[in-house]
């Protein structure tokens, strides 16, 4: 029998078939969970170009068990209410893996945001948030978006400032939407923060032997051969920390039009730099090139990271993938039909409600700082480098009433005395919640006989989170 692939929507819905039917559940409460409560398609005429041009956008709120629901904006042509659905349960799954108290929700516009000039862009988005706005769907309270594919800071501060219109007086218009920029209400460290996490997520999967032995993988991720899909805000901040500060090699770039390989390893800040000046990777020195871009996929490495878009290991090409580690940065990017083919040859894969909760991680604490309208470490920093002062002189008082001539050193002093600013305190917050998440899934794997891979244990970890959310509300 030749086999079909699913779509995104029923590929989810499979995995979470999967670990429910481990999970001593009601069987309309397992339904209640896996099913989408709702989604809204707006079609708005924006004047363009001297004519009227007409979009297709979408909201798809998959569970309300906590509010505000949560989950980003796409913009790209290929969005479609499926996809969107798909996207919204992953949200809720995720949000209950890092305890973001969230229910999940996404959207997604039907654009290619680069036909388009910034102005154009502006009234397209601007438009988009009115209709959702004066629906709820926009709301701190009720609806809160985010940065995906193809939007970023800029869209989310059009969309902060369109809800701050329609809302004069609403003294939490700010939290209506996180990843804005620091100007407009953001947090420092939410441009990185999906990066940063599928990094702080491969560090705690380095600390465990057992873990790194299933994958065939020893020591640390220095010196790890990384090929990354996807050179966007996520693929570039993961490529670009895991290289800088963990000593990982990036052999391989896969893009839109191409990909890169080095068994030395690629810059990842010069290739960036390449594909924002030449929209593509195409043409870049210092390296070997592919045009079939899905061939450098099945290339020999330590550890994959597709961190594009959906689908792009599935049935077709899943037995060819020879990384033995896949951290999935993006969402969906393998198929079910091919989790079944991986998780049968042994391949670990790090699941994407967990590898890439980094960004709604930050943006949970981006929301709370909006609510509580101060910047985190405002009150604390001064009072904390006072008290590390304290220390600092007491010590120096010490060791010359004793007659020591021991000193600290400079270096040490420097690091002890600085409080946490806003930047610190959001790393450290984000590296405690996916140590946290990390450990939650693991015990699951570790444990249970009857579980097998991380993606099982994690939707069983959020699933029972869910579950225990309803129960709490008599459901
Ligand atoms: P982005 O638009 O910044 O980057 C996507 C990159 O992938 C671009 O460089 C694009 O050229 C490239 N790309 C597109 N199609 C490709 C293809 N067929 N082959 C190779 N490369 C291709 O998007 P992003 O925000 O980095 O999101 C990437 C993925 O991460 C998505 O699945 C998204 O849902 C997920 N994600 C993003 C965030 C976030 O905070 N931005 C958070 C969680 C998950």
């Amino acid at each position: 029998m030749i086999k079909t692939e699913p779509t995104f929507r029923e590929s989810v819905d499979l995995m979470f078939n999967r670990a429910a039917a481990l999970m001593d559940m009601p069987p309309g409460l397992e339904e209640k969970i896996r099913v989408c409560n709702a989604t809204y398609t707006v079609r708005f005429g924006v004047r363009l170009r001297g004519g009227l041009q007409t979009f297709t956008g979408y909201r798809s709120v998959h569970s309300e068990h906590m509010e505000p629901v949560k989950g980003g904006i796409r913009y790209a042509i290929s969005v479609n209410q499926d996809e969107v659905e798909a996207l919204s349960a992953l949200m809720t799954y995720k949000c209950a893996l890092v305890e973001a108290p969230f229910g999940g929700a996404k959207g997604g516009l039907c654009i290619d945001p680069l036909q388009y000039d910034e102005y154009e862009l502006e009234q397209i988005t601007r438009r988009f948030a009115y209709e959702l706005a004066k629906r709820d769907l926009i709301d701190p309270a009720q609806n809160v978006p985010a940065p995906d594919m193809g939007t970023g800071e800029r869209e989310m501060a059009w969309i902060a400032d369109q809800y701050a219109r329609m809302n004069t007086t609403d003294i939490n218009a700010k939290a209506c939407v996180t990843g804005k920029p620091l100007n407009a209400g953001g947090i420092a460290g939410r441009v990185e923060a999906t990066g940063r996490g599928v990094q702080y997520a491969l560090r705690e999967f380095f600390r465990h032997p057992e873990d790194k032995a299933k994958a065939g993988l020893s020591g640390d991720l220095e010196g790890k051969r990384v090929i990354v899909q996807g050179l966007g805000n996520v693929g570039y901040h993961a490529a670009k920390f895991l290289q800088e500060e963990d000593g990982a090699i990036i052999t391989g770039i896969i893009e839109r039009d191409g990909a890169l390989f080095n068994p030395d390893g690629l810059d990842v800040e010069a290739v960036r730099a390449w594909l924002i000046r030449h929209g593509g990777v195409c043409g870049y020195p210092d390296a070997g090139h592919a045009t079939d871009s899905g061939s450098v996929l099945e290339e020999d490495c330590d550890i994959l990271i597709p961190a594009a878009l959906e689908g792009v290991i599935n049935l077709e090409n899943a037995a060819r993938i020879k990384a033995p580690l896949i951290i999935e940065a993006a969402n969906g990017p393998i198929t079910a039909g091919a989790d079944d083919i991986l998780r049968e040859r042994g391949t670990v894969i790090i699941p994407d409600m967990y590898a890439n909760a980094g960004g709604v991680t930050v943006s949970y604490f981006e929301w709370v700082k909006n609510l509580s309208h101060i910047r985190f470490g405002r009150m604390q920093r001064r009072q904390e480098e006072a008290r590390h002062q304290l220390v600092v002189n007491e010590l120096e008082r010490l060791s010359s009433a004793l007659g020591n001539s021991w000193t600290l050193d400079p270096r040490f002093k420097e690091k002890y005395l600085r409080g946490a600013d806003e930047l610190e305190l959001v790393r450290s917050g984000l590296d405690d919640t996916m140590r946290i998440a990390y450990q939650s899934m693991r015990e699951v794997w570790h444990d249970r006989d009857d579980v097998a891979d991380l993606r099982t244990s994690a939707y069983i970890v959020s699933i029972g989170k869910v579950a225990a959310s309803y129960r709490a509300k008599g459901l």
